[in-house]
Order: structure tokens, then sequence, then C-alpha cells
């Protein structure tokens, strides 16, 4: 214990002498706060607030952080008053504390609104204060390196939510120091035979081509010097959790890794990284398609680099990755950076950040409870990118966004009125993933309108909401909550019929009946046309998860209630056959796609026959779009969607019936 807070007071050197006594006093007091308290590891207590003091003082926070970092667990696990604390440290201090023990004092019912709440209220803190976050990273840290005293499940389990939530929250702060490490310390206790033999397989192959990277270096060095650009190479060894990404991605054994090998180039000024890099390439052929400019377009956590894979000597596979002095500091503490001389702090910078600001708006907007936690992981932790609209503004997606996404984002209006998309000049299916650089076309059309399916294609929060507001108030026979659809279809019904067609008149007829009992009998009410509001909830007795087979019971005004179709109580519910309706899972797609290219003569009204073609055996057409080509025909690629049982063949079969359709053709 003395050895480690000697080893402590000796890294405060960096810091001014009223400074380090300030942080000595934390130490002393906490120490005696914490007494004999003991770890799992059956060390005393205060190790722990020690050694995660200690990753700060290395980062080079500041003297608020170290001090509340050293004091962290005390208002927790002490019987230490926020009073007590606040004289003798200031209000900073504590309010820091006071975040930090918020985060951990989430405790919940289940283990998954648990989790929810806890992430929430941790990215809540961080718009706050994000010195917060930075601290809990480090207080993980430290028991991810002293996960070994745990028992097996609870390790695994620690291990796994450091993967989903740490990692990438390090991420998006561009802390990849802290970042690389709890991924490898999370792959240590999740796959411990994997992480043994990488290691072994990295640092053999490190060690075995040292002289190889010297002559790489050397040869950088010296053409470096002949165009008077002063530089600094480092060699290094991959780290763990790289190659067994990389591993997975390629489906392949470490030896069959031909890429272990990368070296660094730090320079001044962006322009000599452009050199560099002109350099590299002529000494060593650049790989096709490996090659990434994340200085004229950086990540969303500020991260800038130039990055390229060469063929090097001997035909060996190198990459180089080369940025600046100034690029490197940002890369290795992101956030940290600004807070490492509390002179220099530049909040505005901070808030810059596009994490922050995401969670700012959606704070704004009140995203439900349940779907935070989904929202948090397929959006917020995800990485960006970058693409352009028609006039060469460019826009940050969430990196699955699709041009459901890219619509809604430029105006609610063009998202409800689209029909199809454009990107660099080509019409792509509205599902299809976006990609960075991408210039993004969305076509729209008064006929336009928000299709339930959209629901599954659209990625990001925003898209959602728009798409469910509309659908919830312009379709009659839907309501979307939870992640459920429910449709007033009865069950087993043929194939939607068409709009004129008398039968669907009187189905939906039913369903006013069915609902006017529930607005009798409670305060759930449902009107038709105009505003609705019916409940959806999930059955007790079956518990159905996303995925399972379900079916809706519109209950006497406890709405709309959701079974597993093979829930055994079923046939014990009163005028179940009559008093059901159709749901199905938002997230889970029950239809299959299809693509197909249409060839016709010119003519007005294709589009809505081709439409009719499709709705009349059972599928959707989800987007399509006519263009003139230089014969004077209208061609086009249509995107439908069906689901199972329905005849594509038919449907092939109706359109080429048209008059004006000279040809069609199955895509996919
Ligand atoms: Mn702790």
């Amino acid at each position: 214990m003395e050895d480690s807070i000697s080893k402590f007071e000796k890294k405060l050197s960096k810091y001014r002498p009223t400074k380090k006594a300030r942080i000595m006093k934390a130490v002393e007091w906490a120490q005696l706060k914490h007494g004999d308290q003991k770890r799992a590891s059956g060390e005393p207590f205060f190790i722990h607030p020690l050694k995660v003091a200690e990753f700060l003082v290395d980062l080079g926070m500041d003297q608020e952080t170290i001090i509340a970092a050293l004091l962290h667990d005390v208002l927790e696990d002490t019987a230490t008053s926020e009073t007590e604390m606040r004289k003798e440290f200031g209000r900073e201090v504590v309010n820091l504390v006071d975040g930090v023990t918020k985060i951990s004092l989430v405790k919940a019912k289940s283990k998954s609104i648990q989790e929810t709440e806890t992430m929430r209220k941790m990215l809540m803190a961080m718009t706050k204060d994000i010195r917060v976050i930075i601290i809990k990273l480090s207080d993980k840290l430290h028991n991810m390196q002293t996960l070994q005293y745990l028992p097996e499940e609870k390790k695994k389990r620690i291990a796994k939510e450091c993967i989903e939530i740490y990692v990438p929250l390090a991420d998006r702060l561009g802390i990849s120091g802290l970042k690389t490490d709890l991924e490898d310390l999370a792959l240590k206790h999740l796959k411990p035979d994997v992480y043994e033999q990488l290691s072994g397989t990295i640092n053999l192959a490190h060690n075995e081509n040292l002289a190889y990277l010297k002559k790489i270096e050397k040869t950088i060095l010296k053409a470096a010097k002949n165009e008077g650009i002063e530089i600094e190479v480092t060699t290094r060894a991959k780290h763990i959790y790289s190659v067994y990404l990389k591993m997975k991605k390629r489906k392949k054994a470490v030896d069959e890794i031909n890429d272990l090998l990368g070296i660094r180039i730090l320079c001044n000024t962006t322009n000599e990284c452009y050199t560099l890099l002109g350099l590299v390439h002529r000494i060593w052929p650049p790989i096709a398609n490996r090659f990434k400019d994340y200085i004229a377009m950086p990540k969303s956590n500020h991260y800038q680099s130039l990055h390229t894979t060469v063929m090097g000597f001997d035909g060996r596979i190198l990459e180089v990755q080369i940025r600046t002095y100034a690029m490197h500091y940002t890369a290795e503490y992101g956030v940290a950076a600004h807070w490492i001389y509390k002179e220099n702090t530049d909040s505005s910078k901070i808030e810059e950040l596009a994490i922050i600001n995401k969670l700012k708006r959606w704070n704004e907007q009140h995203v439900p409870q349940a779907e935070f936690w989904e929202d948090v992981k397929t959006e917020l932790l995800k990485d960006s990118i970058y693409v352009f609209t028609p006039k060469g503004h460019i826009v940050e997606m969430a990196k699955d966004a699709t041009p459901i996404d890219f619509a809604y984002h430029i105006h609610t209006e063009v998202g409800n009125r689209c029909i199809g998309a454009k990107a660099d000049g080509s019409i792509i299916p509205l599902n299809t993933p976006l990609k960075n650089t991408q210039v993004v076309e969305i076509l729209t059309s008064n006929r336009g309108k928000p299709n339930i399916n959209w629901l599954r294609f659209a990625r990001t929060q925003k898209a959602k909401t728009k798409i469910r507001q509309w659908l919830n108030k312009n379709t009659e026979d839907l309501i979307i909550e939870k992640n459920i659809i429910a449709k007033s279809k009865p069950l087993h019904e043929e194939p939607e019929k068409d709009k004129t067609d008398q039968a669907s008149k009187s189905e939906k007829k039913d369903l006013t009946n069915i609902v006017k009992h529930v607005v009798d009998s409670s305060k759930v009410s449902f009107k038709i046309g105009d505003e609705k509001n019916m409940m959806i909830s999930l059955a007790n007795c079956c518990k159905p998860t996303t995925g399972d087979s379900i079916i809706g019971y519109v209950s006497r005004g406890r709405g709309i209630i959701v079974h597993r179709t093979d829930c055994p109580n079923l046939k014990n519910i009163n005028e179940f056959k009559e008093r059901s309706v159709i749901v199905e899972w938002e997230a889970v797609s029950p239809t299959a796609s299809r693509r197909f290219e249409v060839t016709s003569k010119i003519t007005n009204d294709l589009f809505s026959e081709i439409e009719g073609s499709i709705r009349k055996f059972g599928g959707h057409l989800i987007e399509g779009k006519l263009e003139e080509n230089d014969k004077g025909n209208l061609k086009g690629n249509f995107t439908m969607e069906m689901t199972k049982g329905v005849d594509y063949k038919q449907i092939l079969k109706s359109i080429r019936t048209i008059p004006s359709v000279i040809n069609i053709r199955p895509l996919s």
C-alpha cells in the first residue's frame, strides 16, 4: 500500500506544488474513510481509487478530476456525507463524485432496465460534465484489470458489458488508449484461449520483425530528410483485439493474417502528411482500396490521420498511418485532451463532438425509455459516415443509415414524400446502407407516402419517430407502439384486395365495432380517422419476445394484448377469434423483397398500374423509378416486398400484361 502511494506521489511531479498538496490530502482522507475495507482480491480497498486516479494522472487530467477519482467510492461505500466532502474539497469535486456515484447507484427491477437506466444516466451526466465519464472509464479499466478475482459468470457478464458499452463510449470520446486497453482486457476474459494464442503470435511476429521494421523506418527517415521534412517513426505491435476483429471479418486464422505489421509517421504540418504519403507510395506500391483520408474527412470523434497499406520490402504487407503531432495527441486523448491543463479548457470544442450533440437532441425529443437502449446501441455508439447532398452539403449519418434516414434528416416532408433514392447517380433500394462520401439524392413525389416497411429500413431515431407518427396519424387501420405494429385485418384473410374492394371496407367497420367496446369500457380510446391512443402490451402469460410469432387481442379496456401464437391460453380467451388483430414486430421483416426491371412505352399511368398489379397479388411496392432512356422508352427498377406464400411469378406475369410494358426482368 505504502509503495503504491509513493509511486503515485512521484507521478504527481508534473502538477504545481499547491495542486499536488491538495491531491495528497485527498489520498490521505480517502484512505482514512475506506479504513480496512477490502476488495475481492483481498487487497485494501483504497488500492482501487488510487489506481483509478493514477490512470487519470497518466492521462494528465486536471486536479479536480484526480481528486474526484480518489474520492469516487467514498459517498457510496462509507458513511461520509456530501456536506463533509464539500467542506474539505469544494463543490466542483463533490459534483464530479456525485455524478460518478449516481451512475453506479442505479438499481432497477430487471437487469435490462438497470442497464438502460445506467446508460441513460451516464450519457446525460456526460452532457453536463464529461469528466464524470472519464473517471467512470478509468474506474472500469481498473475493475477489468482485477476481474480475475470474481466468479466466472460475473466475469463474463462484466466483460460483455465492457465491450458493448464502455469500449464504444471510449471510442466515441476519442480516448483510444483507454479504448484499446478495455478491448484487450474484455477479450482476455471473454475468450481466454483466443487471447492467449493471439497475444503470443502477435508478440512473436513483432519481435521477429524488428529488424525488418528497422529497415522500413530507416528508408522513410532518409526519404523524408531528402525532402527536408522532420519526422518521427514508430513501429508498433498491433493490439490484440484489432487482430481478433480482422480474423473474424476475414474468417481467417491468425497465421493467415498477413498485415500484422504497422508503422506510424508523425510530422509537423498537414501538408507534410500528404507529401509523406506521396513518398511512401513512391517507395512501396500502395494496395488498392486501402487508402483512407481521415484528415479531409475526420471521424466524428475528431480523429484525423492518413491510412494506407503498401507492399513493403520482400512483398510483405505493411500498414502505414501518417499524421501530425497535434492529430496524434487528439487520437490518443480525445476529449480528455481538453482537460489536461485546466487553463486551456475550451468547452465549445467539447460540445462540437457529435455524440454530445446527439445526446442533447435526444434529451429534447424525450425518447421513450424502452427504445432508448436499442437506439444507444444501434445509433449512438456506432461510427459515423459522411454523405453529400446533390448541392454538396456534407451530412453526418450513423454508419448503417439508409436513404430513408437521409431523407428524414433533410426534412420531414422529404421523408414523407420519398419514392426512391439515388447514390452517385444510380437508383438504390431504400434499404441499402449508405456509404461514406456518396452523393445522395432523394426522389420525391406528391403521391409518395411512408410505408410500414420503412420502419425496418430506418436506423435513426428521428426517421423512425417520424414514420411512426405519420403512419399512426394517416393510416386508419394501423397502430404502432413499442416495436409492435397492429393491423385491423382479420387473420387468415386472402392477400389484400384492391382499394375499391367492398370487402376491405367492411373489415374496417368490424374493427370500429370492436374498438367501440374498448372506448366504452375504459380510458383507452381509439378514434378512427382522427387521433388514436390504443395501448399495446405484451401478455404476461407467454411473454413474447422480438421475433416470436405473435397475435393481438383487442381486450376490453386494456388495449391490444399481444400473445405468442402458440400460447396455450388463447383457447380460453372470450371471443378470441372475433377480437383478434394482426400484429407484427416492427424490427423484424416478415417479408422477402424482390427487385425487377421494367421497360415500357411512354405512358403516364405506368407507375400506378404496376403498383396495382403488385397489390392485386398481395405484394407491396416499396419503391420504383422510371426514366426515359435514349431509345425513347421508359426504363426503371422497382423493389417490392411480399410475405411468404405470395406468388412472385404471378405478379411478374400480371405486370407483363400491362399494355405499355415491353419487357420485365427479375433482378434478384
Ligand atoms: Mn470504483
